[in-house]
Formats: structure tokens, C-alpha cells, sequence
């Protein structure tokens, strides 16, 4: 173990070094202090895994550029084998990816910052399965026709806009029990807003329907369908909880998420829900993940991603979860992280996402809790 973190440190520090101190972005760690710091604090948390794949870089002019930043995953039901991996790139579209990395689709067209998908959605008597995306260069939420063979197309199939003053920033679907379809949009102000999509006559349509407003920058959120709840991550406070069925939007704090928890490491970034009743979130500070018990309202542990056949993870923004069976090497699912420093061979590379084998998270979630 030591041995393993000292060859990391004589390895990739001097690496590190040279590459993260020219670094210069607005997001999380960006200087070689602050890297080094989030390694040592990273080395306080003992749980360990090790990534199993992952995608090819994303596209962008320096080798430095913070770029990707957010995943979703489309399911496909007849060949669960070719479910796709989405990763946005928040300089410039979205990627997608089959299940060993290997890069399908790469749509070059705006600033998308966080994607979400969400399939079977029935609207005007028609299915359809949606990735969306919140839009920073034409301050939109766009909306993408995934087909049968989990493709979009070059552009998206419908914008909605969000006026001149507000600039979006985290996002996320819902389908909530009676199948309505919903998007959650926010900005770094902490406003929060949820559309309703439809469709009449095969033209999408799209109206807020409620609006309000947390104390500091939020980004991360997801949705719970079955629960009608929404998590937003607070990013240097904690996640709200939101049920969904009350009109009054009283939220509670997930409890262990705050700053009295000394395993979690702000910024939280990325949230993504692990059925039946876990959520994983990236706690950036601290280059690793907490996982958390919704049924109980509580922390249960934190785990960090370190080099094998591929790198380790730094610096996660987004995440996501599916779990179900897709192939044969993951029979339970998978977990996607966004890495903020990706090397291969030692040196590093554009970002990209590493796949973990979902059965990873789930033994060390067995291994805490019923020791
Ligand atoms: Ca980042
Ligand atoms: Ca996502
Ligand atoms: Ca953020
Ligand atoms: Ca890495
Ligand atoms: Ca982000
Ligand atoms: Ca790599």
C-alpha cells in the first residue's frame, strides 16, 4: 500500500508538476498546491478501486483545457452489449462512446456543460428515448432524439431557451410516476429551474413551471423518479433533498454531505443515484467519492479510483450510474466518472472518462455496512 503511493508520488509528481501548474481554469483544483494537497487528502481514505476501462480523450486545442465534464448512459434493450456512454465536453459538444471506451459519435457544436438522458418517455402517444444538455454558449437547454441504435443526430432536435439573463450551468431529466417529462436547470447564481417538455403534432414544447433559488453555487443534480425527489448538489455546502411532491419546495440536507463529514472534500460535483436507495457523489477536493443512504439519511463511506490498467481519477466533476446487466464483464452495470487529469503512459492526456464495474461500488457498499 505505502509502497504503491510512494511510487505514485516519485512517478507523477514531477509529471504532475509540470503539466498541472500551467493549468489556468476556474473550476476546482487548478495549481499544483492545491493538486498535491487533494492527493494527500486523498490518501486519508482508505477504500481503493481501480477503474476497468476508458474512453478515448476528448477533443480540444490544449492538452490542459478543463473540457469534459459530465457522462450519461443510453441503454439499449436489444443489444445491452452496444449501450452507449454520452460525455459532454463543455468546450464543445458531446461524445459518445461503446462500452470499451472506443469513441462512436462526436457532436462539435456548443458549450455543453451537463447531460442527462432518460428513455421511454411517452409524449403525444409516442416513445422516444432523450439526452439533454444545458447549453452555455446559446443559454438553452437542448434536447436530443437518441435512435434505435443509441445515435443523434449532428444538431438537436429541439432548444429550449432561457432568456439573455440566465446563463445554465448544472442540469438534469425527471420522469415522474405519471410518466410527465421534466427538466432541471441551474445556474451558478443557485437559481433552479423545472421545464415541462411535450410534444403536440410532433413539435416539442416547453414551459417553467417552477422556479427557486439555494444560497451558493449549485451544479450537480439528479432526479429520483420513483421517490419524486431531486438532489442538488450545493457545491461548497452540501445536497438538498427536494420532494418533488411538495409544492412549498422545502428542502432537508442529506446528512454526512456537509462540512462537519471529514471525508468529503468540497467542491461536491457530480451526483448519480445507485438503486435500490444509495447515491455516489464526487467529492472533489479530495480526489474521491462518497456514497451515501438515502433510506437512512446518512454517510455510509468513501472510495477513491487509483491506477492499474488505466490511470486513477482526479478531480471528478460528473458521474453516472446504470446498473443492469450489460455485457458479460459488466453483469450488474457500471459506473462512468469524468477524469480531470488523464495520463497514459505517464504523460498526460486531454481528459476523458473511466468505466468501473458497478459490482465494485456495490461489495464495498455490503463490506461497510454489514461488516
Ligand atoms: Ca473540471
Ligand atoms: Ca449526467
Ligand atoms: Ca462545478
Ligand atoms: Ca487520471
Ligand atoms: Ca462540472
Ligand atoms: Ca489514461
Amino acid at each position: 500500500m505505502i509502497k504503491k503511493f510512494l511510487y505514485f508520488i516519485i512517478i507523477f509528481i514531477p509529471l504532475l508538476s509540470c503539466s498541472v501548474s500551467k493549468i489556468s481554469k476556474k473550476e476546482a483544483v487548478y495549481d499544483k498546491k492545491s493538486f498535491e494537497q487533494a492527493l494527500v487528502e486523498q490518501n486519508n481514505i482508505k477504500h481503493s478501486l481501480r477503474a476497468d476501462a476508458e474512453t478515448q480523450p476528448v477533443i480540444s486545442d490544449n492538452i490542459t483545457d478543463d473540457c469534459a465534464d459530465d457522462p450519461a448512459i443510453w441503454y439499449n434493450s436489444k443489444f445491452p452489449e452496444k449501450s452507449i456512454v454520452f460525455g459532454s465536453n463543455k468546450k464543445r459538444g458531446i461524445h459518445s462512446y461503446d462500452l470499451t471506451g472506443k469513441q462512436k459519435q462526436f457532436i462539435s457544436y456548443a458549450k455543453i456543460n451537463n447531460i442527462d438522458i432518460r428513455q421511454n418517455i411517452v409524449l403525444d402517444n409516442k416513445e422516444y428515448d432523450i439526452l439533454g444538455g444545458s447549453n452555455k454558449s446559446d443559454k438553452s437547454i437542448d434536447l436530443f432524439i437518441i435512435d434505435s441504435n443509441g445515435k443523434v443526430k449532428n444538431k438537436p432536435d429541439f432548444t429550449i431557451g432561457l432568456g439573455e439573463n440566465f446563463k445554465p450551468y448544472g442540469f438534469c431529466l425527471y420522469k415522474n410516476p405519471k410518466g410527465q417529462f421534466f427538466a432541471f436547470v441551474n445556474d451558478k447564481k443557485g437559481n433552479v429551474f423545472q421545464i415541462k417538455i411535450d410534444i403536440k403534432n410532433n413539435k416539442f414544447l416547453a414551459k417553467t413551471i417552477k422556479k427557486f433559488k439555494l444560497n451558493s453555487q449549485v451544479e450537480g443534480m439528479v432526479a429520483d423518479d420513483k421517490n419524486e425527489k431531486l438532489y442538488v448538489a450545493e457545491e461548497d455546502f452540501g445536497i438538498h433533498i427536494f420532494d418533488l411532491k411538495n409544492p412549498n419546495n422545502k428542502s432537508e440536507i442529506l446528512n454526512g454531505s456537509t462540512k462537519d463529514n471529514t471525508k468529503i472534500r468540497f467542491d461536491i460535483e457530480g451526483i448519480a443515484l445507485l438503486p435500490p436507495h444509495y447515491l455516489v457523489a464526487s467529492s472533489q477536493g479530495n480526489f474521491t467519492y462518497a456514497i451515501f443512504d438515502l433510506k437512512e439519511n446518512k454517510y455510509i463511506t468513501s472510495f477513491k479510483i487509483k491506477s492499474n490498467i488505466v490511470d486513477g481519477v482526479e478531480d471528478t466533476d460528473g458521474l453516472e450510474i446504470y446498473t443492469g446487466y450489460l455485457n458479460k464483464k459488466y453483469p450488474k452495470g457500471i459506473l462512468v466518472v469524468q477524469d480531470g487529469f488523464n495520463f497514459d503512459k505517464g504523460k498526460l492526456n486531454f481528459q476523458n472518462f473511466k468505466i468501473i464495474d458497478i459490482r465494485k461500488i456495490n461489495k464495498l457498499i455490503k463490506k461497510t455496512t454489514h461488516p
